[in-house]
């Protein structure tokens, strides 16, 4: 039987800049590809002949590895990447739930980081996340809102979603723009209230220059609104731009 592959955009070390753990440093898997198409979205949608990697732990200095990668070349590269003074390993994308069988080889071979393995989905592919639920320790899951991402509705997939991820951390991302209606974010509350009281972030869209280009009271509004149901609400950009880095 053949080992599985998968194709990683970059491998590299930095500081998260979205949602509950922002500021925390982490080594970063990025997998290619996607099975949505979100308005806003800021990977790159072909899949890279080469995946880059950081030589060394923050210095922005990569090489580069031919695509697709084994399980075996990955946790090489993240072992010289200094786990130990990691937070976790975050498996982005793109949405890394594509690549199950490859996670299943890959995740028991990345150990050393403080607290273990983050993955940040797109909340769609429940059976999938099934498959490797014990192996993952955070969950930062996204709800999409239709109107604001510009794709058809995945309620019932994010219900199923939620309804497995709560075994273990989790919280929930809404990511708003101007156009983001209130009917749909209410939607997204009751979701979510359905589950149980999962912390939930709102995270305003944002430029590559870091600019928001959100009116406040609107935000508050809605951030009031998700408080009047939920313990656990904040209001949180994607501060990596801030930083000049995608
Ligand atoms: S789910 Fe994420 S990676 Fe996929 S298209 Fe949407 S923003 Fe991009």
């Amino acid at each position: 039987m053949s080992l599985p592959v998968a194709p990683l955009i970059e491998i590299f070390s930095s500081i998260q800049g979205e949602g509950i753990l922002v500021g925390c440093r982490q080594i970063f898997l990025r997998f290619a590809g996607c099975n949505l198409a979100c308005s806003y979205c800021d990977t790159l949608r072909d899949t890279p002949g080469q995946c880059r990697w950081e030589i060394r732990p923050g210095s922005r200095e990569f090489t580069f590895l031919p695509n697709p990668l084994t399980p075996q070349e990955v946790a090489l590269k993240v072992r010289e990447l200094n786990p130990a003074i990691h937070h976790s390993i975050s498996l982005t994308g793109g949405e890394p739930l594509l690549h199950t069988s490859f996670l299943l080889e890959l995740i028991p071979l990345l150990k050393e980081t403080r607290q273990g393995i983050y993955l940040e989905t797109n909340g769609t592919l429940p059976d999938r996340l099934q498959t490797i639920l014990p192996l993952v320790d955070i969950i930062a899951m996204d709800i999409k809102l239709p109107g604001t991402a510009k794709i058809g509705p995945c309620w019932q997939e994010h219900r199923e979603f939620l309804n497995l991820a709560r075994r273990k951390y989790v919280f929930v991302k809404l990511v708003v723009d101007e156009n983001s209606k209130l009917e749909e974010i209410e939607e997204a509350l009751d979701l979510i209230c359905g589950v149980g009281d999962i912390p939930l972030v709102i995270q305003p869209v944002t430029t590559p220059e870091g600019k928001i280009q959100l009116n406040q009271e609107k935000v508050l509004t809605w951030q009031s609104r998700a408080l009047e149901r939920l313990t656990d609400v904040r209001v949180i950009p994607q501060t990596h731009k801030f930083f000049g880095h995608l």
